[in-house]
């Protein structure tokens, strides 16, 4: 094992005690020092706060055991690695990584080059340690190199957010010039209309927020079109996106291809309403009750539903170069450790929350 010196042995961390506890803020963790041949050592500059972090406080998601150090969303500096990392990374190298880690390498996933969908991989900050602390164990299977032109706290929203909103569109396979509509301006959403944006696609942005609808107007890459579904009927919906068509004959009526980020059931119905015949609807958002699919949208209409899975370590590493080829940014508010339990956490559960939180660990 290769590794800096001086990785102290404790470390500042913020660690989840018992289901629906408060995060609790300490400053005598112990560093992770067992590290396997594919591990690396990163200290942690900045992790982000997903929606997930909330399923697994409250037990919905359950962690290998508690406590629980949150996040899966890390960038910083390698410190050590494993013998078996590949020579494409070395000690103190930038890096950000998915939360994967250790696929079985012996299923049918692992065996047809699908780690992503192993059920025996562990996810980092889910059911194992993650990011809000000085340092984390990864898999540097699941690194991904961050050029100096993205900085760790911007870095930090593409590890889930932005892997997870890059892959489902690539997912929906349009062809440029088509439209695809994204329902849920969130974190993902307001990352998911950028790149669809400089994709070529023409972009339809929906929520009931009033926050994050004006967040999307006011990017470097705006939608051609927002509308605000509180106040917006489906019918009047389709008029707007058909707007956006040039008027031939061989235009289906809708968007070519709706992207759900969201979970209220209503944004699915919304979303399958609004979607072309032939088109395809792209399931990211996961209420815990089943979403309702009439069977005429499936045969009728022809309509694909399909899911999306964080993405592959390929599609995470194109889309970081994406990323810095056209200079696209997250909205972002920034904390430190010591905020979690409280500062942060009322911002998250605020109707006003917009964009990415944040928390920068060192700089
Ligand atoms: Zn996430
Ligand atoms: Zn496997």
């Amino acid at each position: 094992m290769a590794s800096m010196q001086n990785t102290p042995k404790t470390m500042k961390a913020i660690l989840l005690h018992e289901y629906g506890g408060n995060y609790r803020f300490h400053d005598d963790t112990p560093v992770p020092s067992d590290l396997d041949d594919y591990d690396v050592l990163i200290a942690i500059k900045s992790a982000g706060f997903c929606h997930t972090e909330m399923l697994v406080h409250d037990g919905i998601i359950k962690a290998k055991q508690l406590p629980l150090i949150p996040s899966h969303e890390p960038t910083g500096v390698i410190v050590a690695m494993g013998t078996k990392v590949s020579h494409e990374f070395k000690l103190g190298d930038r890096v950000g990584a998915l939360n994967c880690h250790h696929q079985c390498g012996q299923c049918s996933d692992c065996l047809n080059d699908k780690p992503l969908y192993c059920d025996d991989r562990n996810s980092t900050g889910i059911t194992i340690n993650g990011a809000f602390a000085e340092y984390q164990k990864a898999d540097s299977r699941w690194l991904v190199s961050l050029p100096d032109e993205i900085s760790f706290e911007q870095g930090a929203p593409l590890m889930c957010a932005g892997a997870t909103a890059f892959n489902a569109i690539e997912k929906c396979a349009l062809k440029k010039g088509e439209i695809l509509a994204i329902i849920g301006l969130g974190a993902l959403g307001h990352l998911a209309v950028q790149f669809a944006k400089c994709m070529g696609f023409k972009v339809v942005a929906i929520d009931n927020r009033q926050e994050p609808l004006e967040l999307v107007q006011k990017l470097k890459y705006s939608p051609d079109l927002t509308i605000d579904l509180s106040k917006t009927d489906i019918e009047n919906a389709i008029k707007q996106i058909n707007s956006l068509h040039p008027p031939t004959k061989y235009n289906y009526s809708g968007a070519d291809a709706t992207l759900v980020l969201t979970e209220p059931i209503s944004a699915f119905k919304y979303a399958l309403a609004i979607t072309k015949k032939h088109g395809t609807m792209m399931v990211v958002g996961a209420p815990r009750e089943p979403i309702p699919i009439e069977v005429s949208n499936l045969i009728r209409r022809d309509i694909t539903v399909k899911g999306s899975l964080l993405a592959s370590i390929e599609s995470a590493r194109r889309m970081v170069k994406f990323v810095v080829q056209h200079g696209i940014k997250s909205e972002i508010k920034t904390y430190s450790l010591e905020e979690v339990p409280n500062k942060m956490l009322e911002d998250f559960h605020s109707p006003n929350m917009k964009g990415k939180l944040v928390v920068n660990i060192s700089s």
